[in-house]
């Protein structure tokens, strides 16, 4: 599955060139053009899913394993202490490209600094009205 003018599509597939980390059959693994520290990369499916919610069980499954595996290579071959994973879906969640992603970013002691959220506070009521709300449409 492809799509026309998807240019995660394109870059998985190897019509456009990228510095690739790894490769198999499901996935390409790439170096973010705009990093937020040193060897950020984002895993791509082959086949195009435009977020997490549209994707095969077997693609979705192999996300995670795969994000340890290069995070993993990142502390080993790079020096990083640590990584994130982080996964947009949606406009208002900072998604930009709409061919599914996962990004694999490796951290480093001593920096950089990388904006995260600032908890807030939630009364146990309050938490246990929102669970009703999400756990009714499961
Ligand atoms: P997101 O905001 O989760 O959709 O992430 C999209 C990411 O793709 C951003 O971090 C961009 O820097 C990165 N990106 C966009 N186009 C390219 C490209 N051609 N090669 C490498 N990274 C890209
Ligand atoms: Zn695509």
């Amino acid at each position: 599955m492809r799509e026309e003018n998807c240019i995660f599509c394109k870059i998985a597939n190897g019509e456009i060139p990228s510095a690739t980390v790894y490769e198999d059959d499901g996935f390409r693994v790439i170096l973010d053009m705009g990093p937020a520290s040193k060897g950020h990369a984002l895993i791509l499916p082959k086949s195009h899913f435009k977020d997490i919610c549209a994707a095969d069980a077997q693609t979705a499954a192999g996300l995670l394993p795969l994000a340890a595996k290069i995070g993993s290579a990142m502390k080993a071959g790079l020096g990083a202490s640590g990584f994130n994973v982080v996964q947009n879906n949606g406009t208002s969640a900072g998604q930009t490209v709409f061919h599914l992603h996962v990004h694999v970013i490796p951290r480093y002691d001593g920096g950089p600094k990388i904006v995260a959220w600032e908890p807030g506070k939630a009364e146990p009521d309050e938490l246990a009205r929102t669970a009703a709300k999400i756990s009714a449409v499961l």
